[in-house]
């Protein structure tokens, strides 16, 4: 068939020579963009920060590389028909609800009363709690971020966390001093067996402060693996150099 085509009619047609500034301006995009790629291999985390946005309006920090924010995890919320209510106005997820009050049966059994503080909290409490407290102190977000998570980050808002007080001792509430109380004896005797474990031990691989009245649940699958991350990090610390 392409025999049947006039010779002339079948060449390409002839192109208009590129002229040497359009070579040289192309050979100039193939080196910025080898630059960047080369940038980018070398150094993938500046290059990350500049892509991604800050997590939380209102706080200039970005999230590392293992997705944590000023040390914590972020953490999806827990809906509202998994959570029940474990004391006035408090609730945790179903199971560790039910962990927790059969703890608190134990406890009483032993002459220790342990009180419910704060339990599932929402975002936007959370929220309220980070911004509000942190102007009132006047802290930085990283101060504040030391005693408390961003919105978001926080465990509480998974419903398996729960801040424990002791009904003897109600000063140490929230404070360092809960870990001379008789109630955090008990937990650190019996809370292991009823699957509650303390997030944020003295010295923590986190950076998060000491909170000897912060625990929480780890007695499902579903509650282990969202705890994941954070035993990951320790495992981490513990095999890294
Ligand atoms: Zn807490």
């Amino acid at each position: 068939m392409a025999d049947d085509i006039p010779v002339a009619q079948r060449s390409q047609p002839q192109r208009p020579p590129r002229s040497p500034f359009l070579n040289r301006l192309g050979l100039l995009g193939l080196g910025v963009s080898a630059l960047v790629v080369g940038l980018a291999l070398l150094f993938p985390e500046p290059l990350r920060l500049w892509l991604t946005p800050p997590p939380v309006r209102g706080l200039d920090a970005r999230t590392s590389a293992d997705g944590r924010l000023l040390g914590h995890f972020p953490y999806e919320e827990a809906s509202a028909a998994e959570l029940v209510e474990v004391a006035p106005g408090q609730a945790l997820q179903r199971d560790a609800a039910q962990a927790l009050l059969a703890m608190q049966r134990a406890a009483v059994a032993d002459g220790v009363q342990l009180v419910v503080l704060s339990a599932f909290r929402p975002a936007e409490l959370q929220e309220e709690l980070f911004f509000a407290i942190k102007s009132e102190r006047n802290q930085s977000a990283l101060e504040r971020a030391q005693v408390s998570a961003p919105p978001g980050f926080s465990e509480h808002s998974t419903g398996y966390a729960v801040d424990l007080g002791d009904a003897y001792a109600p000063q140490s509430n929230l404070s360092v001093s809960f870990e001379t109380t008789q109630a955090f004896s008990w937990l650190q005797a019996n809370a292991a067996r009823y699957h509650f474990i303390l997030s944020f031990p003295e010295g923590n691989v986190q950076g998060v402060s000491y909170e000897p009245w912060h625990w929480r649940f780890e007695g499902t699958a579903a509650a282990l693996q969202v705890f994941e991350p954070a035993h990951r990090l320790s495992r981490a610390s513990d095999t890294g150099p």
